[in-house]
């Protein structure tokens, strides 16, 4: 692999095991199993020892409240003690249940991604990674796909309130970054890039071209809607069509990235087709780019991601790795007492190595593109109508 820039480091990861008891319940979807079995996979190859480790505080309702607004926290704090759902704030609906403890459980999440950005900010880190956060949908006032407080949302508003001049968010989830996208929509210090499914087949059903920032923030949203079906290769073309040449150009102090890994052909929640090489050829890339454009300031979290012994823990052991500085190579053996773990706890076959046997190779944007595909028609698109607004040409 061909680097252009030494990671030097350091990098830290924040999390302690209490983050977990962020849980739905048995029946639902996103099971704090994810990032155990990740965290476990992680620590058995050795990645965690080259990273720092620290617990994460519980955000305080101020903190809370730069983002979202007071009546919505007292709901989620009265419905976490009641156990009664207040649909009207978007809880104890199938998506976001309520449960015991939520508010606190929820802040926690919150808390610890604002941390991983006080390391980013301090210096203290160079690359900072909260693999429970990236709970992009929540909104000002309700909860929605699974989230409850936006994490992310509340980390950018602490580095913009702590002097950082301009951040580039990418979200590569397969769903839209609208909550994201909406806390920052007519703020111009903030660029959020959205990488998802087209709204037309999948939840939230938003995140258009044109839909590119408010008044005095024209060109800060930004929205690729793939096609469903989309693998490795038409993931990347479109990716590197768009992503490195606006996040150069807007000029971030500090890269923050989600990195749902949804976008997997196993997920069973969305279309797209990807890998966990094509993942994982993603992470790199941001990686490199958080290096090229903001001398390294990195702040990643997790998100969405539901085949949660296949792909999850592969995907975002990948991503610690490379935020430790030491990828791991692909055809990597997953170790086998953790796939012993899995068996014995889940009744469930692991995956044999850290890769699914692809090269994630791709056709470079720059050698032409084809209106017949609906793919080159959704990256011209997004290009034809953001490239202008920051000074640069959308043709090839
Ligand atoms: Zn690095
Ligand atoms: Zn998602």
């Amino acid at each position: 692999m061909q680097r252009a820039f030494e990671c030097t480091g350091p990098s830290t990861v924040v999390f302690d095991q209490s983050l977990t008891e962020y849980d739905f319940g048995p029946e639902h979807p996103m099971t704090p199993a994810r990032v155990d079995l990740t965290m476990r996979l992680a620590d058995e190859l050795g990645v965690l020892g080259g990273m720092h480790r620290v617990a994460a505080p519980i955000a305080d309702l101020d903190l809370l409240a730069t983002v979202h607004e007071p009546a919505y926290i007292e709901a989620v704090e009265r419905a976490g003690e009641t156990g009664v759902a207040d649909i009207a704030h978007g809880l104890g609906t199938e998506d976001d249940p309520v449960f015991r403890g939520m508010h606190r459980a929820s802040a926690h999440i919150v808390g610890a991604s604002v941390e991983a950005a006080r390391l980013v900010h301090s210096g203290r880190s160079l690359h900072a990674v909260n693999l429970m956060g990236g709970l992009h949908h929540a909104m000002p006032g309700r909860a929605s796909g699974f989230c409850i407080y936006n994490d992310v949302a509340a980390a950018i508003q602490w580095l913009l309130d702590h002097g950082e001049e301009r951040i580039a968010y990418v979200d590569v989830d397969v769903h839209h970054g609208d909550g994201v996208e909406r806390a920052f929509y007519n703020d111009p210090r903030v660029l959020t890039i959205s990488v998802h499914e087209t709204g037309q087949l999948l939840f939230p059903g938003t995140g258009f071209p044109e839909d590119n920032g408010g008044p005095d923030a024209p060109g800060s949203a930004v929205n690729i809607a793939l096609p469903p079906g989309t693998a490795d290769s038409g993931w990347l073309r479109a990716f590197h069509a768009v992503v490195p040449e606006l996040v150069r150009a807007f000029r971030p102090t500090i890269l923050v990235t989600q990195h749902g890994c949804d976008s997997h052909t196993q997920d069973p929640l969305a279309h797209l087709m990807l890998t966990v090489d094509g993942q994982r050829a993603a992470y790199d890339e941001l990686h490199r780019l958080a290096h090229e454009v903001t001398g390294g300031r990195w702040l990643a979290t997790g998100g969405g991601g539901y085949a949660v012994v296949e792909v999850v823990p592969r995907a975002w052991t990948h991503l610690l790795a490379i935020a430790a500085g030491h990828p791991i190579a692909p055809e990597t053996e997953t170790p086998e007492a953790w796939r012993e773990y899995i068996l014995h706890l889940r009744g469930e076959v692991a995956p044999a190595r850290m890769t699914d046997g692809r090269a994630p190779l791709y056709r470079d944007w720059r050698e032409g593109y084809d209106p017949d595909t609906w793919l080159d028609r959704a990256v011209h698109a997004t290009r034809k109508t953001l490239f202008p607004l920051h000074g640069l040409d959308p043709m090839p």
